[in-house]
C-alpha cells in the first residue's frame, strides 16, 4: 500500500501513522510483522534483535519503497541502556523476544526462565513508566494440560468442549511437578502476563497480551545443519521439514498422540495488525489466536507433511514415513506435554471480528514448498559429502 493512503479502523476512525519497537523482530513471527507492516500500512519500525538474517530482505537494498521506515538495532535487551530510549521514542511496543523452543525448556530452564519473565521485565516497567502501550506476546502453553487429561480414559466427559476448550478469562492454568521442567517456560509466561495485567490494574498501563496457538509458516526456526547447529532440535514443524528434505524417518514423541492446532502465520499477522491498530479494542485483553479448525494429533501431522511433501517435491514417500521415540529419548529428563490446546475464539471475534482461513493441508502445502525450494539443494549437498571417521 502507499504510504499516503488514509487507513480505516474497526470503528470507522482513521488510524494515524505509528512508530512501532518492535523487540525480537528478527524472529519467525516478527519477520512476518515486519513485512505486512511495511508492505500495508504507513507505520515506522524500529526493528530490535541480536540476528536479522530473517529480516535482511527488508533492511536491504536502499531503494526498498519501506526504505525510510524501518531500522535495525542490534540489542541485546539483557543488558542494555538504550531499550529505555527506544521505547520513549516509540508510540508502541511489542515483545516478541524470548527462548520459545521446547527442547530448552528443560534442558536449559534457567536461561528459559531468564529469557521469558526476566528479560522481559524493563520492557514492561519502562512502558508503564513512560505511558507506552505494549503489546506483548505470551503463550497457548500457559494453559498447561487441559481438565479433560485428568479424567479416566474412557470417561465421556472428555468429549464435552467444557473439559478442553481453552478460555481466556475462565480456564485454569494448569502444569506439571517442579521436576517437569518443561513447565518452566509456561510459569514464567504465566508470571510476566500476570505482573502486565497488575501494572495495568494498578498504574494504567495499556497493554494486550497475545497468546499464539501453535503459528506455523516459512521461516518458522532452523533446519539443523543448514542454518542452525546440527544437533539443534527446532519446534516440530522444522523437526518434521528436516527429516522430509533428508528423507529420514519422522520422530514421533511418545506415539505422536499429542494434538494440536496449526494456524498459518499470515492469517495470524491479520489478527496482530488488528491489535496493533485497534487500540480501543484490544487495550486490557487477552486474546487466543489460533485456528480451532486445523486440529490433528502430532501422528496425524507426521502422516499430512509426508503426503503433501510427495507432492511438492515429486519424491515418493518413505515406505515406513515415522518411527516412535520416546520422550526421555528424544528431550531428555524433565519433558511433559499439553495433551490438547483448542482455543475459544469468543474474546478475538468479539473484539476484533478476526477468524483464520487457511487450512491445513493448504498452510502445509505453502510451507513445504518454501522448505523445499529454501533448502533441498543444500540439504543434498551436506548429504552428499562422505563423513570424516
Ligand atoms: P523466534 O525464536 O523465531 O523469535 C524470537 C526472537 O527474539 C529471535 O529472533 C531472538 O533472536 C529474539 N530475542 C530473544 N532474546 C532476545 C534478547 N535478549 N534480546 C534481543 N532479541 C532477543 O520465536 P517466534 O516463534 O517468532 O515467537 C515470538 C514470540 O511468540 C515469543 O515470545 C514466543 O514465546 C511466542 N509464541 C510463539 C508461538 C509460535 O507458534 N510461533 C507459540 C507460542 C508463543
Ligand atoms: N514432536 C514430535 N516430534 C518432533 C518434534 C516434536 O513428536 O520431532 C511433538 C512434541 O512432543 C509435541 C508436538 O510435537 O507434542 C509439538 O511440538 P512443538 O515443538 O511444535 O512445540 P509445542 O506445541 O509442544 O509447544
Amino acid at each position: 500500500m502507499a504510504a499516503s493512503t488514509v487507513r480505516i479502523n474497526l470503528d470507522g476512525k482513521p488510524i494515524n501513522p505509528l512508530t512501532i519497537l518492535m523487540i525480537g523482530a528478527g524472529g519467525f513471527i516478527g519477520s512476518h510483522l515486519c513485512e505486512k507492516i511495511l508492505q500495508e500500512t504507513p507505520h515506522k519500525i524500529l526493528a530490535l534483535d541480536v540476528y536479522s538474517d530473517k529480516i535482511k530482505h527488508l533492511l536491504e537494498p536502499d531503494s526498498l519503497e519501506w526504505a525510510g521506515r524501518i531500522q535495525f538495532h542490534r540489542i541485546n535487551i539483557k543488558h542494555d541502556s538504550r531499550l529505555e530510549g527506544l521505547i520513549k521514542m516509540s508510540d508502541l511496543t511489542i515483545n516478541l523476544a524470548a527462548i520459545c523452543t521446547p527442547a530448552d525448556y528443560n534442558t536449559r530452564p534457567l536461561d528459559t526462565i531468564y529469557s521469558n519473565f526476566i528479560d522481559a521485565l524493563p520492557v514492561v516497567k519502562y512502558c508503564s513508566e513512560n505511558g507506552k502501550r505494549l503489546i506483548h506476546f505470551s503463550t497457548c502453553e500457559v494453559y498447561g494440560k487441559t481438565i479433560g487429561s485428568f479424567l479416566p480414559k474412557d470417561s465421556p466427559l472428555r468429549q464435552d468442549p467444557a473439559y478442553y476448550v481453552l478460555k481466556e478469562d475462565t480456564s485454569p492454568c494448569i502444569f506439571g511437578s517442579i521436576e517437569k521442567q518443561r513447565w518452566s517456560y509456561a510459569c514464567a509466561k504465566q508470571l510476566i502476563e500476570r505482573l502486565i495485567y497488575a501494572e495495568g490494574a494498578e498504574n494504567g498501563l495499556e497493554f494486550t497480551i497475545v497468546r499464539p496457538f501453535n503459528w506455523i509458516g516459512p521461516r518458522m526456526d532452523f533446519i539443523p545443519g543448514i542454518d542452525g547447529p546440527s544437533e539443534g532440535v527446532p519446534r516440530v514443524l522444522a523437526c518434521f521439514s528436516n527429516a522430509l528434505l533428508r528423507r529420514e524417518q519422522l520422530k514421533l514423541v511418545d506415539g505422536g498422540e499429542s494434538q494440536r492446532t496449526f494456524v498459518y502465520i499470515k492469517d495470524a499477522i491479520e489478527a496482530v495488525l488488528l491489535m496493533i491498530e485497534n487500540p480501543d479494542r484490544a487495550n486490557g485483553h487477552i486474546f487466543n489466536v489460533g485456528n480451532p479448525n486445523n486440529e490433528v494429533t502430532v501422528r496425524q501431522l507426521a502422516e499430512m507433511m509426508t503426503a503433501v511433501y510427495a507432492n511438492v517435491s515429486g519424491e515418493p514417500a518413505l515406505e515406513e514415513p515415522t518411527v516412535d521415540v520416546s520422550s526421555k529419548e528424544f528431550y531428555g529428563e524433565g519433558y511433559d506435554d499439553s495433551d490438547k490446546r483448542i482455543p475459544d475464539m469468543t474474546i478475538i471475534n468479539k473484539q476484533l471480528g478476526w477468524n483464520p482461513k487457511t487450512s491445513l493441508w493448504d498452510l502445509l502445502d505453502s510451507t513445504l514448498t518454501y522448505q523445499h525450494k529454501t533448502y533441498a539443494e543444500a540439504v543434498k549437498k551436506v548429504i552428499s559429502k562422505p563423513t570424516t571417521s
